[in-house]
């Protein structure tokens, strides 16, 4: 897949899940859901070559945002240099980044960032929440929980509309990602 390709795919997909889009510059997005921000960062070079990692922080702008996502050929290998590089400015620098770094594989763009916005939502659901209604019993405690966030789209993994939940207990803190659409069972 071509660069520019992933991008308009990637807006798409992003929009379809109740993102809104800003360019940040030629290789970055940043994607806003509620008060997750999110840096979306398609690197034009498959290597990362840092001789400041605190300039690298402060160009790419990690201290404001919840988590990178690294839209790349080798996502794996970038993720865990990216990942290296926020150790690395907490050892030398004492700099703390609270920040999540996903991987999505390029060559399988819509189902990678599907997933890795599951996990995103599931996360960060406090940030995202759009709704507060009672569910099940949680799995390891019985407590009530709560659906913190709701939401219809086309999925990729699944290949049909879905609704997602965002369950969560607020006593153990367990959090369930929860995928009901019309042909599937259970959820
Ligand atoms: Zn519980």
């Amino acid at each position: 897949m071509e660069r520019e390709d992933a991008v308009e795919d990637l807006s798409r997909i992003m929009t379809e899940r109740g993102f809104t889009l800003s360019r940040l510059n030629d290789e970055s997005f940043i994607a806003r859901l509620g008060s997750l921000n999110l840096l979306i960062w398609l690197p034009s070079e498959d290597y990362l070559l840092i001789s400041d990692p605190l300039e690298f922080v402060d160009k790419m702008g990690l201290s404001k945002v919840d988590g990178i996502v690294v839209v790349s050929y080798r996502a794996f290998y970038m993720a865990d240099e990216v990942s290296k590089l926020v150790d690395m400015v907490r050892v030398w620098n004492g700099m703390h980044l609270n920040i999540k770094v996903y991987a999505v594989d390029i060559y399988r763009l819509e189902e990678r960032l599907e997933e890795t916005i599951n996990l995103a939502l599931t996360t960060f659901s406090s940030k995202v929440s759009n709704i507060n209604e009672p569910d099940g019993p949680c799995p390891k405690c019985g407590a009530q929980m709560i659906v913190k966030y709701r939401h219809k789209h086309k999925s990729y993994i699944y290949g049909e509309s879905v609704t997602e939940d965002v369950i969560v207990c607020d006593r153990c803190l367990i959090k369930i990602h929860r995928i009901k659409g019309s042909g599937l069972v259970g959820g």
